[in-house]
Parts: C-alpha cells; sequence; structure tokens
C-alpha cells in the first residue's frame, strides 16, 4: 500500500509518504543544514550569501532553496536581498513574492492566497494534511 520511489538525491528507494522528493535521510541531513544556517544568521547577522556558504560548506542554491521555503530570512542591514519576486522580479527577502505583489494576489484570489499563505506558514503542517488525505483516499477505494 506504500508507494516507492527513488531519492531525487541520493537515488535511494524509499517509502514515499506525501513528503518532497528526497529520502528521510536526504531530508534529515537538509534539516540540519536548515538549522546550522539558521542558527549562523542568528549568531552572525547581516551575513551575505556567500559568506554563509562559505562558512558553513553549504551550497548557495540549497541556502536560497531555504529562503525560497520561507523559512529562513536573511537580514542585510544593506538592503542586499537574494530572491527576486516571481511576479515582478523586484528583490525579497523571502517568500516567493514581494510584499505588493502579494496584496494584490490577495485581493484578486482572496482564497488562492491564504491557502498559500497557509501552505507558506507551515510546511510540514501541510504535509501531514497531505498524508492524512492520501490514507483517507486509499480507504474510500477499498470500500469501493
Ligand atoms: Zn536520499
Ligand atoms: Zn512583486
Amino acid at each position: 500500500m506504500s508507494e516507492v520511489r527513488n531519492c531525487r538525491k541520493c537515488g535511494k528507494i524509499f517509502t514515499y509518504l506525501g513528503g518532497g522528493p528526497i529520502c528521510p535521510s536526504c531530508k534529515q541531513a537538509d534539516e540540519e543544514d536548515f538549522k546550522r544556517v539558521r542558527d549562523y544568521l542568528y549568531d552572525h547577522p547581516g551575513s551575505s550569501l556567500n559568506q554563509v556558504s562559505l562558512e558553513l560548506d553549504i551550497s548557495v542554491e540549497k541556502i536560497k532553496r531555504f529562503l525560497k521555503d520561507g523559512r529562513l530570512e536573511i537580514t542585510d542591514e544593506e538592503g542586499n536581498m537574494f530572491l527576486e519576486c516571481e511576479s515582478c522580479g523586484k528583490s525579497i527577502k523571502s517568500g516567493r513574492y514581494c510584499v505588493n505583489c502579494e496584496r494584490d494576489l490577495a485581493s484578486n484570489l482572496k482564497s488562492t492566497a491564504s491557502q498559500m499563505k497557509s501552505v507558506l506558514d507551515s510546511v510540514s503542517e501541510s504535509a501531514g494534511k497531505a498524508i492524512e488525505m492520501r490514507y483517507l483516499n486509499k480507504e474510500d477505494q477499498k470500500k469501493i
């Protein structure tokens, strides 16, 4: 009943539980990296992306991904920002859209924006919901 996938990172086969496309051990390593970046930024506020990458030996791409997930924010006093708004291209610190576009999206598509927001608010929580739904669907299928 469980779905098996190849880890996109290490290629190992693992049981897919509705999380990302990587296996639990890679996810664990990712989580460790995330914590290291977070702690480093906490101790060294205003660090540049390259500095964090060099100090922690974590790729810039990976740190950018953490930023994109909206879980991290690099607060640079000089205003250096590393991400671009996916809608207008303006520099932003975290997430996918700048404040203006987020507001536009919210007024245009109120329900979608709030859904997106709740996804951004808690990635792990939504993963939990996806798992529940998956199991529920499986149960339904059995009954039919
Ligand atoms: Zn893996
Ligand atoms: Zn924008």
